[in-house]
């Protein structure tokens, strides 16, 4: 049988969780709520920012905490060739699972439509974190307690498995490991932090509740309040992270061709990949392209793309950064429905991500500035940073993060043999998460099936059909877009009053 991009086949078999009932109840809703919504957003934004005034990544590429293009492009793929596996995908999920099957002796080849780094692991934040700030309450029902512990266990035990990665193939990254704090910026927000600590605790995650008097001893920036702190993790240049793994996997022999997209494949014991000048054989195929997997046609309604933002000032001064204190540098998520994520990087530069996110029609991923996102994660930057209010933003750039109903990863076997597998729905936390699932299921190919592979599996709900699908992601994004924005501009209110 044979598979091309068009095609819409599900990854997996299993029925949908979602009842056809709760679903228009949840269209209805939106479609009143939607643009009553941003009704209300589109009267006290900004006028659209000319895109002149935004720089992109390409100007500042050789400092900035992501990846270009690479000097030594591998060359794309021009003639047939055969492999024991072939892995569609370059960033953390493919390389990892491609190192750990060429150490073991296997031929692996790795297709990858742009250059290593392209997708979410070249463009994130940095933050090297275990299950600190995990979506507990949405997948916390599904699935219950003891499931849920494996699951945080997983999160938990990905970050000292990139760190042993790290030393391994001697990749250096900047890596700080400084321990990561979801703070509170609002008072009203301490319940749901100190309830973060209490959840950690019972599945499994160490962390503590900082309050005031801490954080201030800690001199983290006085905008954030009280926090959950965890020792374990920190924050690293995710560009040189990913960009450490392709080394070493051309080092360990593994065969990438860059520039090189999947355009079809076909089924059976033996695999054929093609793409626009060659094709790969393979007993194996796996698909290491999480927010890009639906428009393979897998998975396509199971997982979205959303996409997600960051902006990069220029480094600060010597002047600044002591204004700032903070001297461990502890990445700082907040408590927000939708976080905001701020940190200095090793080159004294502050980087600011998330805050708003958005699905695109269709679970398409269009490689697109997106100037609202940047607006909004400016104005975060001075709220939180007031005596930083002239700093320039050297940086802007955004990527797409896969994201499932429940929050849980998307990890599987497919095809008439089996043989084709995939993992995609890393809910934005896939630094150390999607490292150790390739890596995990490069032994599920090698036939061991680690413990905490095997605690992933569960049926994935389905999300709705379009345009139901747009119409309720977007509201509930938006919808918890305005409920951060009015506290925002509470804590705003307040420190105007203060003067
Ligand atoms: C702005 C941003 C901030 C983030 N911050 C954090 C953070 O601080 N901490 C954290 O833990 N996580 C964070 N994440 C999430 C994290 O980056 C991802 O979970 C992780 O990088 C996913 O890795 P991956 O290898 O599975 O997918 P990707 O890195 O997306 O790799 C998939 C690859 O597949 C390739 N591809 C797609 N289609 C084809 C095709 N047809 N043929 C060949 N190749 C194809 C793509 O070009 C891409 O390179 C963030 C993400 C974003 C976008």
């Amino acid at each position: 049988m044979s598979k091309g991009l068009d095609t819409t086949q599900d990854g997996q078999t299993r029925s949908s969780g979602v009842t056809r009932r709760r679903f228009m109840k949840g269209a209805a809703a939106t479609a009143v709520v939607v643009p009553a919504i941003a009704a209300v957003r589109s009267s006290r934004t900004e006028p659209l920012a000319d895109a002149e005034r935004w720089p992109t990544w390409k100007n500042t590429a050789r400092w900035g905490e992501w990846v270009e293009r690479p000097d030594d492009m591998q060359p794309a793929l021009e003639r047939h060739v055969s492999a024991d596996v072939v892995i569609v995908g370059a960033g953390f999920t493919g390389l990892s699972a491609a190192l750990e099957l060429a150490r073991h002796g296997a031929q692996v080849i790795v297709l990858e439509r742009e250059f290593a780094g392209f997708g979410a692991s070249g463009r994130n934040a940095g933050y090297l974190g275990g299950g600190v700030a995990l979506e507990y309450d949405l997948f916390l029902k599904d699935i219950g307690k003891e499931r849920a512990k494996e699951i945080v266990r997983y999160y938990e035990d990905a970050v000292p498995f990139v760190e042993g990665k790290l030393k391994e193939h001697g990749i250096d990254c900047d890596y700080n490991q400084s321990g990561l704090i979801r703070a509170g910026i609002h008072p009203s927000q301490e319940e749901k932090v100190r309830e973060g600590v209490r959840a950690s605790a019972e599945f499994g995650a160490q962390s503590v509740f900082l309050d005031e008097a801490q954080m201030r001893a800690r001199g983290i920036p006085p905008a954030f309040l009280f926090g959950e702190y965890t020792p374990r993790g920190g924050t690293l240049n995710p560009g040189k992270y990913v960009m450490g793994l392709r080394r070493a996997a051309l080092r360990a022999g593994v065969k990438i061709y860059e520039d090189t997209p999947l355009l079809s494949y076909t089924e059976g014991s033996v695999i054929q990949v093609n793409t626009p000048r060659g094709s790969v054989n393979a007993p194996v195929l796996m698909f290491a392209t999480n927010a890009y997997t639906p428009q393979l046609g897998l998975l396509a309604d199971k997982v979205v793309p959303l996409r997600v933002s960051a902006i990069e000032t220029e480094p600060l001064s010597a002047a600044q950064l002591k204004s700032l204190g903070w001297p461990r540098r502890e990445g700082i998520v907040t408590a927000h429905w939708t976080m905001e994520s701020h940190r200095l990087t090793a080159h004294n530069t502050l980087l600011v991500t998330t805050k708003r996110l958005h699905y695109p029609y269709g679970s398409k991923t269009p490689n697109v500035p997106d100037y609202d996102q940047y607006r909004e994660l400016r104005i975060a930057l001075h709220d939180r940073f007031p005596a930083l209010k002239d700093i320039a933003v050297r940086a802007c750039w955004s990527g797409y993060v896969s994201f499932a109903n429940d929050a849980l990863p998307v990890v599987g076997a497919t095809g008439s043999q089996q043989n084709i597998y995939y993992s995609a729905g890393c809910s934005g936390h896939g630094v150390a998460s999607q490292s150790m699932v390739g890596h995990m299921i490069a032994q599920r190919i090698r036939g061991i099936e680690p413990p905490l592979l095997a605690a992933l599996h569960h049926e994935t709900p389905s999300t709705l059909p379009e345009p139901f699908r747009w119409c309720a992601l977007n509201g509930a994004l938006t919808g918890a877009s305005a409920m951060d924005d009015w506290l925002n501009r509470r804590v705003r209110d307040a420190a105007n009053q203060r003067g």
